[in-house]
């Protein structure tokens, strides 16, 4: 199927970056939110990280510009009506996707892909409030949505091999690497992740090493290029501890409940870079 023209809904900072990239890539998008500040927020983002590439010769001034002007956006769903393929990048809340999902199911035109750019919640539900299941698909990205290249496509029960192929396909003509996932708690990337990042915050509730020395290991030991407590900060402790619970109650399992420290600091509103402390102060 050809994709013409994208929508994405949610202009914070995985949308705007979506925006980005579609639009570099020649796509006409147009990107909603709520509110005209948050639209504006967005564009922001955008034309900040383009100014980068251009200040690093990776792109022309006009090649900025025009991807610039390849994205409009509204406050109103309904403007996505003509989109062939549409990218939901909301908070992540079920509730608030699958009323997202609902509404564009109406609008769309029946060939119309829905794309959600989900961390952790399940595409097959979110498919199931919809007529159209076999044309329902997760897209996610990763942070920061320009500069990383992983897609992980991840197909729900009923998605369709003709919605699959679309969207690998599109993912490609971004210049990213699609990777085939099926629709189970946390995906690959935060099965393998959160576990890990849970794992470095009971090292340290047991009072094993210091913060310090368990990123230290990590970084010099493994060569990853951020210790999981520093990530942790950096993604965020709330999200961290959102996505162990839909790993835990996803599969029953005890080895990925969340460490008490966590569920503490995220009580305690201590939620990493964004709230400036976390495991480290910012
Ligand atoms: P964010 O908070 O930066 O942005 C969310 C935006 O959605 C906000 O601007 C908000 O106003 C808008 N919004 C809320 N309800 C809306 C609606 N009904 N219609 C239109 N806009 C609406 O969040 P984010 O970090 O960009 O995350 C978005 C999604 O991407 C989540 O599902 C998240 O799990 C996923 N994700 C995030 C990351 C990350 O590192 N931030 C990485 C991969 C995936």
């Amino acid at each position: 199927m050809k994709v013409g023209k994208v929508g994405i809904v949610g202009a914070g900072t995985m949308g705007n970056g979506i925006a980005q990239v579609f639009a570099s890539s020649g796509y006409d998008v147009i990107m909603r939110d709520v509110g005209q500040m948050q639209l504006e927020r967005g564009m922001a983002g955008v034309q900040k990280s383009m100014s980068k590439f251009v200040e690093k010769g990776r792109l022309s001034e006009e090649q900025s510009q025009a991807a610039l002007g390849r994205i409009a956006t509204t406050t109103e769903l309904r403007d996505l009506a003509g989109c062939d393929l549409v990218v939901e990048a909301i908070f992540e809340n079920f509730q608030a996707k699958s009323a997202v999902f609902e509404e564009l199911d109406g609008l769309l035109g029946p060939q119309a892909i829905l794309a959600s750019n989900t961390s952790s919640i399940d595409i097959t539900r979110l498919a199931a409030v919809t007529r159209r299941p076999d044309r329902v698909i997760g897209m996610h990205f990763f942070n920061p949505v320009p500069l990383m290249s992983l897609v992980e496509i991840i197909r729900g029960f009923s998605t369709s091999n003709e919605t699959y192929e679309t969207v690998r396909d599109l993912a490609e003509k971004l210049g990213k690497t699609p990777v085939e996932v099926k629709d189970y708690p946390g995906f690959v990337s935060n099965r393998v992740l959160m576990p890990m990042i849970n794992e470095a915050i009971f090292t340290l509730y047991e009072g094993v090493a210091s913060k310090e020395s368990i990123d230290t290991v990590m970084k010099l030991g493994m060569n990853h290029p951020m210790g999981p407590l520093t990530l942790a900060d950096f993604i965020g402790l709330d999200v961290c501890l959102d996505i162990l619970n839909v790993l835990y109650e996803g599969f029953r399992d005890p080895k990925y409940r969340p460490c008490p420290l966590l569920v503490k600091m995220v009580q305690a509103g201590k939620l990493g870079r964004k709230s400036g402390e976390g495991f480290y102060s910012y």
